[in-house]
């Protein structure tokens, strides 16, 4: 089973991935828990092109086809070995995501988004779980975090909270696929809901 999590920065997304490898396992589940950008070597190497340095290194295009690119060497590196092999995939964000942040957030790129993922990714998950938080206690978490502060302060409270809005219209206009989660709690208790989302159907 392939599952996703989503969300702005700073909504626990990366906690609850690893907490619900964690109890998967518990029960006796193979899972491979990975990211994005990321989750192969080469797409980790992507991952510092796109996110260390000077941000204006890169248009906007460009940015897409990098991030395209990572999911791409993502996808065929690691997701589907593991999920050829019958084991549970969690990965810390997936296409989604990049439906928001470069669709949303640099320029109006939506419908090139949508056409480079039928063209080089054609999958989504069997379940994605959106963690939802408002941006501004999403923004006192992540200035906690080194890195994700300044891409945060980049972009500023008012995309993030376009973010944030532009998940939720993704998760209704696809409820088989999304569950949204109320991340405003103590991980345990965002963590049950996770858990409950995942074995209870
Ligand atoms: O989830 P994580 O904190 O590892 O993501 C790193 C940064 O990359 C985030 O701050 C996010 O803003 C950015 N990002 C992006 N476009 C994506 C995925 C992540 O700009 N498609």
């Amino acid at each position: 089973r392939f599952i996703s999590f989503e969300g702005i920065d700073g909504s626990g997304k990366s906690t609850q991935a690893r907490l619900l490898t964690d109890a998967l396992r518990a029960r006796g589940q193979s899972v491979v828990l990975t990211r994005e950008p990321g989750g192969s070597p080469g797409a980790e190497e992507i991952r510092r092109l796109v996110l260390e340095g000077n941000p204006d290194r890169w248009s906007a295009e460009t940015e897409l086809l990098l991030f395209t690119a990572a999911r791409r060497d993502h996808l065929e590196k690691t997701i589907r070995p593991a999920l050829a092999r019958d084991e549970t995939v969690i990965t810390d964000r997936f296409a989604d995501s990049t439906r928001m942040y470069q669709g949303i957030s640099r320029g109006d790129l939506a419908a090139v988004v949508d056409q480079l993922h039928r063209l080089m990714i054609g999958v989504e998950p069997d379940l994605t779980l959106l963690i939802d938080i408002d941006p501004e206690v999403g923004l006192s978490r992540a200035v906690a975090r080194q890195g994700a502060e300044q891409r945060f302060e980049d972009m500023g409270l008012d995309l993030q909270r376009r973010m944030r809005a532009g998940f939720l219209a993704l998760a209704a206009a696809h409820p088989g696929r999304f569950r949204v989660i109320d991340g405003a709690r103590d991980p345990q208790a965002v963590a049950a809901d996770v858990l409950a989302a995942v074995t209870g159907g």
